[in-house]
């Protein structure tokens, strides 16, 4: 068992703030990740709206802000994941998977969340061939075919434009009429021909025969299908919030439940970026 003062779990954006600026007051940190450090950003091509930098890319960024937190003499684990955080008395003990086990008064959860499946048939058959949830890591296999996106959100559609590079039409299939993206994401998806949105569309399956032929979805009462060569999922996100052994408050879709100060109903217990809500 060791002690620190501070221990972070998840080494996104959020992980590394807090690494940063506890380490630079001299608080003795360690930070967590059951994979390499960048969180989300690893599956992000470009950052455009990070201040201080016009243009970025996901990785780059990801390492500075790595390199930034060390240098403040931030400790880093990387590629190891935590098996559950207990508690003895006001003291937080992390498990890891590996056996160790670490110790500290104070705990800040920003290990974020996993995509959220859309629970169809054909889904978890064709993850990996022909389904998948990250554009930046998956687009480049696409070359020339065509490709579904489903969801509404910023998510979707930046990602959806961004497969364009490779795709030769995305469809962008969204349950309502309505898309919850930001303007300036839909403005940019509507000017491109390549994109084309297909509206009050229910995803009921994914067909393939190897890999994915084709998607079936509901529309108006009728059922219809569109041949595509992949389908890229990004309907939200279900942040990682289980695994406390005790009850943190959370709402219904298991986001942290934070004060003002981020603080969660357990003293001592801090949520932040995507895995709490304020
Ligand atoms: P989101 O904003 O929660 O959007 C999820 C979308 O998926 C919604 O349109 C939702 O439909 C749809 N959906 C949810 N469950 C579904 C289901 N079972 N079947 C079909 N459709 C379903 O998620 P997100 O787009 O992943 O974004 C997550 C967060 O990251 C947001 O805060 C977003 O602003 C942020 N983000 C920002 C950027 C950027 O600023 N460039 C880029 C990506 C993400 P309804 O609309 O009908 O609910």
């Amino acid at each position: 068992m060791s002690n620190y003062d501070v221990v972070i779990v998840g080494g996104g954006p959020a992980g590394l703030a807090a690494g940063l600026y506890t380490a630079r007051m001299n608080l003795k940190t360690l930070l967590l990740d059951r994979g390499p450090l960048g969180g989300q950003l690893l599956n992000t091509e470009l950052v455009e709206d990070y201040p201080g930098f016009e243009s970025i890319l996901g990785t780059e960024l990801a390492t500075k802000m790595g390199d930034h937190a060390r240098r403040f003499g931030l400790e880093v684990r990387e590629f190891e994941p935590v098996k559950e955080i207990d508690k003895d008395g006001s003291a937080k003990i992390v498990r890891m998977e590996s056996g160790d086990e670490f110790r500290a008064p104070a705990l800040i959860m920003a290990a974020g969340g996993l995509p959220r499946y859309l629970g169809v048939t054909g889904e978890k058959e064709y993850c990996g061939r022909g389904v998948s949830y990250c554009a930046v890591c998956d687009g480049a296999f696409f070359k020339g075919e065509e490709l579904a996106v489903v969801g509404g959100g910023d998510a979707a559609v930046e990602e959806g434009e961004f497969l364009t590079r490779y795709a030769s039409k995305v469809y962008i299939l969204h349950r309502r009429n309505q898309l919850r993206a930001q303007p300036i994401l839909i403005d940019r998806a509507e000017a491109n021909p390549k994109i084309e949105f297909i509206f009050d569309a229910g995803v009921k399956e994914i067909v393939g025969n190897g890999k994915v032929q084709s998607l079936k979805y509901e529309q108006h009462g009728a059922t219809k299908e569109l041949s595509v060569g992949g389908v890229f999922i990004f309907i939200g996100f279900v942040p990682n919030s289980g695994l406390f052994k005790f009850h943190v408050d959370h709402d219904e879709g298991g986001y942290l439940l934070t004060d003002r100060n981020m603080q969660t109903s357990e003293p001592g217990i801090w949520g932040v970026g995507d895995a709490g809500l304020t």
